[in-house]
């Protein structure tokens, strides 16, 4: 179901470290995914085709909101940077994300500081709707949990009838992780990513699997919705897909690597 979509995301993470001279530096598609979690910038040649990425993890942004405008300005420019430098050509343009219902003030702050890196910002697009320009899902429910927030995209034959964006995701589960094992946060964000630990982890995290469950229901719409596709880092936790799925009894899948869907997807859309 998801292959060439896996293909695209390998591409992509093969890129971030063999990045791949395009043949015309003139027609890139550039996306700055500045995430509670990690900052991306993706970059696509003219056929949409990953060329080269870099990515951060930092907490200068807290659910779409820049809570360290100085931090978020330093990453941008040092990722931009790294790619220049690995491709010898300039990052011109460049498309951003915003999770869904970001108020104006908060979308110029992510705008600004994007455009202070140095890029000309040419489009800036709700998470979900990033996502699906990778997945292309027609019918369906568009899930991007992420680290700060889980958003949505209800879609009815290719149009987005609903955008949403709700505070629970991958901050939460390593929380849960922190306060039962009584270790730090760091150590705990480790734990959770530890292919060693999946089993252990995905039955803690069950209660924030079936949150985030209610937080789609409250968005289904009436009608019948067939699939939910899920996308986002925190949708990396094992079977979180079938807890989603028993919880809601609407199937409920989700590529093999959901981490970078979304910030390719930006790039799209520039
Ligand atoms: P937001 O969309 O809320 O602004 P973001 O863009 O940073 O945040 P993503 O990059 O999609 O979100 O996902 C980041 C989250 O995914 C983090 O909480 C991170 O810990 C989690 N994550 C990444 N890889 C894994 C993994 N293998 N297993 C579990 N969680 C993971």
């Amino acid at each position: 179901m998801f292959e060439s979509i896996d293909k695209l995301i390998d591409d992509f993470v093969n890129v971030i470290d063999s990045p791949i001279i395009p043949k015309n530096k003139d027609k890139l598609f550039v996306g700055v995914d500045l995430g509670t979690a990690y900052i991306v910038v993706t970059v696509l040649d003219e056929n949409k085709v990953p060329v080269a990425g870099a990515y951060k993890f930092a907490q200068v942004v807290k659910d779409g909101l820049i809570v360290d405008y100085l931090g978020a300005l330093n990453i941008v420019k040092q990722l931009k940077k790294e790619i220049e430098d690995k491709l010898s050509c300039s990052l011109v343009r460049a498309a951003v994300a915003i999770p869904p219902g970001t108020s104006p003030n908060d979308t110029r702050f992510i705008k600004n500081v994007v455009q202070d890196a140095g890029f000309e910002v040419t489009n800036i697009v709700d998470e979900p709707t990033a996502a699906n320009a990778v997945l292309k899902v027609m019918n369906g429910v568009v899930v991007d949990i992420g680290g700060g927030t889980t958003g949505l995209a209800i879609m009815k034959d290719g149009k987005i009838m609903c955008v949403a964006d709700e505070p629970t995701g991958g901050t939460q589960c390593t929380l849960v992780i922190a306060g039962t094992y009584k270790i730090s946060y760091e150590e705990a964000e480790k734990m959770k990513k530890d292919p060693q630990k999946q089993r252990e982890i995905a039955s803690l995290l069950k209660p924030v699997a079936q949150k985030i469950a209610k937080i789609i229901e409250e968005y289904l719409p009436k009608d019948s919705v067939e699939v939910i596709y899920l996308v986002g880092g925190t949708s990396c936790i094992l079977d979180i897909e079938k807890v989603i799925e028993n919880e809601l009894k609407i199937k409920t899948v989700k590529p093999k690597n959901p981490l970078f869907v979304t910030p390719v997807g930006i790039a799209m859309h520039c």
